[in-house]
């Protein structure tokens, strides 16, 4: 009968321990920012990877990134995951579909802002940079309301072999939308990620209907709120494939990228 007891015991111990494991995972994930491959990677042209939406909501319920062969551009709000096409066009993606470059987290706001009436991209930035207690750490970003003009842009589906996106992005379909209410997302990275995502401000925008949208070039604010999430853990899920293995990823792509945010 004892050697009963004990081991109830030490079960009980395995599955409080156990649980303690899992909400302690449960909480990080909550403050990490989780990233599928590199920016310079994609710059390279390194439009395959090997993880699925499916995959990828695990890890996130907020963030942007891109499908396999660049079709189109990805946006996650509230754990939906979307496509816009380079129609400008958006749709719920399926979660079948794989993404070459990704960023998500599990968001929670810690700080809640109003954006004034004219506030665009730039002035927009300003005012963030000065509410953030350090440029030093990662930002989710959440930014919901009415806008007077939002321009944005996607890209077309490519094939092999594949150019660098510099050059595709030289073509990209632009969208310019004008009082149109919906939401953005996305996220203010430091300076010192250079090579691995964007330095600074990266958005997606999504319309409220879902059905349109792209990679945020401009925006003017109508009415506006923006929702912060403090995020200081980084966590990055690199391809397991050829293209990634054989990429020749050395040089500085800074000035790729710039003509890439344009
Ligand atoms: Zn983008």
């Amino acid at each position: 009968m004892k050697r009963y007891i004990k081991l109830i015991i030490v079960a009980a111990v395995v599955i409080v321990f156990s649980q303690i494991g899992y909400s302690e995972n449960l909480f990080n994930q909550k403050d990490t920012l989780t990233q599928v491959s590199t920016i310079d990677a994609l710059l390279s042209g390194v439009y395959d990877g090997g993880m699925t939406i499916k995959e990828l909501k695990k890890y996130g319920d907020l963030g942007l990134g891109s499908f396999n062969s660049l079709d189109g551009e990805m946006l996650a709000i509230d754990g939906r995951f979307y496509q816009v096409t380079s129609d400008g066009r958006a749709k719920q993606a399926d979660i079948n579909m794989k993404t070459p470059f990704a960023a998500v987290t599990f968001f929670e706001v810690d700080h809640r802002v109003d954006l004034r009436h004219g506030v665009n991209f730039n002035s927009f930035k300003k005012q963030m940079d000065n509410m953030i207690s350090t440029p030093n750490i990662f930002y989710a970003i959440r930014i919901e309301g009415v806008f007077k003009a939002m321009k944005t842009r996607s890209v077309p589906k490519q094939s092999k072999p594949y150019e660098p996106l510099k050059e595709i992005v030289r073509n990209q379909p632009v969208f310019n939308f004008k009082n149109v209410k919906g939401t953005m997302v996305g996220f203010r990275c430091p300076p010192y990620v250079k090579g691995i995502n964007l330095p600074g401000y990266h958005l997606h925008f999504l319309t409220e209907d879902g059905k349109a949208g792209g990679h945020v070039l401009e925006f003017m604010v109508q009415e506006a709120v923006l929702k912060v999430d403090e995020t200081s853990r980084f966590s990055i899920i690199l391809p397991q494939n050829k293209a990634f293995y054989d990429a020749d990823l050395t040089s500085d792509k800074q000035a790729d990228l710039k003509k890439i945010e344009r």
